[in-house]
Formats: C-alpha cells, sequence, structure tokens
C-alpha cells in the first residue's frame, strides 16, 4: 500500500489562490484532522465524492487560512487515489504553513514528480503521457506547448499502439503458421510481409525525422549573430530580448564573451549566443571572441548575419558573407534609419539568403524575421497539429531501435533466411516501441525521467 504524499501543486510565487494537494489512502484522514467545515457539524467522512467544501485549515487551535476543499475518489483522480486539493490564498507563506501542518498529520511531501508518477505506476496514464504532463509544465513556447498538449491527448500513443499492433500481426501469421501449417500457410507470404514492413518503417522513420523538428521546437534554435564591430549586434540582441542583456557600446570590440540568451519571437524560441565581432585584430583576448563566434556558427542551427548600412562594406563583412554560404543563415541589412552606404538591391541579388533590412535602434523589420524564420524552419508554419513529433530524445531511441530490429528483417528476407528467424526481430521492435509507453522499463529509468520534473518551478 501507497503512503500518503502532499505538496503545493501551484507555483509558490505570490499569486491570488494557490492549491495544495494531498493524495493517497490516508488523503482523507490527513485532512480530516486539519480542516474544519464552516458548519461544524459536517465530517470529512461522511462527504461524497467529487464534492467541494468551504472552511477553515487549523493548526491545532490556530487558524491558518479560509479554504475550498475538494474531495475526490480513488480512482477518478489524477493519481487514481484519494485526492484532497485545498484551494487556499497564494501567498508563497500561507501555502508553506498549511503544507507543514498536511505533513504533521501523516502525509509525506512529495518527491518532484510523485503525482505524475503515481498516475502513471496506477496504469492511469502511459509513459509518453506522462513525459508530456511534464514537458507541458516546462514547455517554453507556444509552439512546444501545442506539441506536449497534443501528446497528452495520446496522439504518440496512439500511432506506437497501431504500429505495435501491425508488428504483432506479422508475428502472429508466423507463430500460427508454424503451430498450424494445415490452415496458415507461409508460401508467399514474404512478398506481403516486405510490403507491410516497409510501411511500418516508412511511418517509424518519419516519427524519427520528427524530432529534429521536434528540437528545434523544445529547446529552441541555436542561433549565433554575427557581424563586424559595431554592426549592431548587441542592440539587436537587446531588441529581441527586450531587455538590456548584453552590454551596448560605441567602442568597437566590447562584446568579448559568448553569452546565451534564450528569447521568443513569433512563438519560436531562439537560443542567441550574441559573440564577439569578426576583425582581424592583435588583441588577444578579441580574438578568442571572434574564434568562437566562428566555431559557434558552425553548430548553429541558424545564423543571423548582422551588416551596418551606413558604412561601406569592409574585410570583414565579406568574410562573413563567405561563411554563411550554403548555411540557414539570413541577412540582416541593420541601421535601416540611416542612409545607406551600399547598394542594398545588389546584396540581394548575389546572396542565396533572405534579406531583411531592420533597425535595431528604431525596432523595425522584427516581424519580418519571424517571418522568414517560419519559413525557413517550418515551411511557414509548424504542422504540430498534423503531424505526430517526437519531442523526446528517449522515444526517438526507443524508435530508431524499433527501425533497426526491422531492418534486420528485411535483411533476412532478402537472404531468404526461414520466416521462423523474423519473430526474434519482430518481438524486438515490438518491445523496443513498447518502452515508449512504459513497457518493459526498468524501475530507474522511471526514476530518471520524473525526477526531472520539479515542481514549484
Ligand atoms: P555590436 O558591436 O555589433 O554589438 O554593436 P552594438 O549593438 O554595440 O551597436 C553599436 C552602435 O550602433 C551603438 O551605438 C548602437 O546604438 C548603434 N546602433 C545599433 N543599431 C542601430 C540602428 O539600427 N540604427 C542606428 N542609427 N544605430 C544603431
Amino acid at each position: 500500500m501507497r503512503d500518503t504524499i502532499a505538496a503545493i501543486a501551484s507555483g509558490i510565487t505570490a499569486s491570488g489562490i494557490g492549491i495544495v494537494r494531498i493524495s493517497g489512502p490516508g488523503a482523507f484522514r490527513v485532512l480530516e484532522k486539519i480542516f474544519r467545515f464552516a458548519n461544524p457539524t459536517k465530517k470529512v467522512s461522511t462527504q461524497k465524492a467529487n464534492t467541494i467544501h468551504y472552511g477553515y485549515i487549523y493548526d491545532g487551535d490556530e487558524k491558518i487560512d479560509e479554504v475550498l476543499v475538494m474531495l475526490m475518489k480513488a480512482p477518478h483522480t489524477y493519481t487514481a487515489e484519494d485526492t484532497v486539493e485545498i484551494d487556499c490564498h497564494g501567498g508563497p507563506y500561507v501555502m508553506q504553513q498549511i503544507l507543514s501542518t498536511a505533513l504533521r498529520a501523516g502525509a509525506r511531501m512529495a518527491e518532484p514528480g510523485e503525482f505524475t508518477k503515481r498516475a502513471f505506476l496506477n496504469g492511469r496514464i502511459d509513459l509518453s503521457e506522462a513525459e508530456a504532463v511534464m514537458d507541458v509544465i516546462g514547455a517554453g513556447s507556444e509552439d512546444a506547448l501545442k506539441s506536449s498538449l497534443m501528446q497528452l491527448g495520446g496522439s504518440l500513443k496512439r500511432e506506437i499502439t497501431e504500429l505495435r499492433e501491425e508488428i504483432i500481426t506479422e508475428v502472429a501469421f508466423i507463430e500460427s503458421a508454424l503451430d498450424d501449417p494445415e490452415h496458415y500457410d507461409l508460401t508467399g507470404h514474404t512478398a506481403e510481409m516486405t510490403q507491410n514492413i516497409n510501411k511500418i518503417l516508412g511511418r517509424l522513420k518519419k516519427l524519427s525525422s520528427s524530432f529534429n523538428e521536434g528540437r528545434l521546437v523544445r529547446e529552441g534554435i541555436y542561433t549565433v549573430i554575427l557581424g563586424k564591430p559595431n554592426a549592431g549586434k548587441s542592440s539587436l540582441l537587446n531588441y529581441v530580448s527586450g531587455m538590456e542583456r548584453a552590454i551596448v557600446t560605441d567602442i568597437a570590440g566590447t562584446t568579448r564573451d559568448t553569452l546565451e540568451e534564450t528569447v521568443r519571437i513569433g512563438g519560436i524560441v531562439l537560443r542567441i549566443a550574441d559573440t564577439a565581432g569578426i576583425r582581424n585584430t592583435g588583441d588577444v583576448i578579441e580574438k578568442i571572441g571572434v574564434e568562437r563566434a566562428l566555431m559557434s556558427a558552425d553548430r548553429a542551427d541558424l545564423i543571423l548575419a548582422v551588416f551596418d548600412t551606413s558604412l561601406p562594406l569592409s574585410e570583414e563583412d565579406e568574410k562573413i558573407f563567405e561563411k554563411i554560404k550554403g548555411r540557414r543563415a539570413i541577412v540582416l541589412l541593420n541601421k535601416s534609419d540611416l542612409a545607406p552606404a551600399f547598394d542594398v538591391e545588389e546584396i540581394r541579388t548575389r546572396c542565396d539568403s533572405p534579406v531583411i533590412s531592420i533597425s535595431a535602434k528604431e525596432e523595425t523589420g522584427i516581424d519580418e524575421l519571424a517571418r522568414v524564420i517560419r519559413d525557413m524552419f517550418f515551411g511557414g508554419q509548424l504542422h504540430i497539429n498534423e503531424q505526430i513529433m517526437i519531442t523526446n530524445v528517449r522515444h526517438k531511441e526507443c524508435v530508431e531501435d524499433a527501425i533497426r530490429s526491422l531492418q534486420l528483417v528485411m535483411d533476412a528476407i532478402i537472404e531468404g533466411m526461414p520466416e521462423d528467424f523474423f519473430t526474434v526481430d519482430l518481438m524486438d521492435a515490438y518491445a523496443a516501441l513498447g518502452r515508449i509507453l512504459g513497457e518493459q522499463v526498468e524501475d530507474d529509468l522511471v526514476e530518471t525521467i520524473f525526477a526531472k520534473f520539479c515542481m514549484g518551478k
């Protein structure tokens, strides 16, 4: 029998309403000790399930808060256990007080993610859904949130379950034919099986490749800003981040360090490394910065190349044009509020990257930038409403294991191996996909997954 756990389920920053949640077989007993109904003749134990009651939380004789309590009975609750939610005032101090009173009354402090873990262990949700809960809470952007919500709605689970059914149907057919050759004939079956497995492989590969797009949605697009000193890199970073993060100066070469900043443009998350400008210099510190900028550019998902339109193009600018050739890059012609010192149209014709005029100072051009990024990475918009997407590296590994196993089956078919050879690899693929849903997942993996989730955040 599990014990009874309690935690502050809402954020712990000050807000109008806070929620303290208690879950487990002793949830009602704990509440009985700390809650008094406004009507003193009522008792917790005699109340119906799924009812809400008005009253007060008491620590001994001391009234702590005026609250509403929700009584929910197993199994129709989030954790599938008896659950009490105390709707209290949302001050951090009062929530902590209520929580410690509940702990003294017999509950144990919940571990991070333990409510969701219980929902999984009690079989109410599968592992991909539990992970989606954590992703929803940790989602950094609207698109990441949508994708997690979709996963929470069970779309990944449905796809995986369907694929597993198709795999097990193949296994079942082979097994039946081996057991009962009179009724099931394997002759000529390999052609059909090849076709079926190819279809399954196609769907798995699509899932696997959705991961990269999923990563960009979840973690953000790793972006490097390149530009010679004073082109306006720091100003751009400040503009998009809406705060004074990097140091802006008129002295060339003051942005020496690689700062990383997460910004959101039109719903897309960019992880921007602001690096020192590119220039020929004998200054050691500056050189480190330059090298770092170039190195970061190699790892970048996106390069934003900033040019100062008010000055003629320099050798350093040419270097940057070289650097972005064949890369996912956007040319930003900054300081468009000033008179141009070179032919802007010429840049547009000679450059294979999109070119946008902006002014970091006047704050113009960012909508266009957001649109171009969307076009570049997500074909205009994110298709996450239609596409089932993998956003989790563990899921990707499982899908790839399944692909490898099915590939072995295909190889065996080509080599003309007997059918009973196939079932082992088919079952491996079946098991690999099962791990996404949490079947046969070792306990420590479950621990790791749930520990990632930090309540109070
Ligand atoms: P960085 O060295 O590339 O990071 O350049 P900064 O962001 O420090 O900008 C250098 C100078 O250019 C600062 O004085 C900025 O105020 C100025 N600046 C940046 N963007 C613009 C712009 O769009 N228009 C104008 N007129 N000045 C700008």
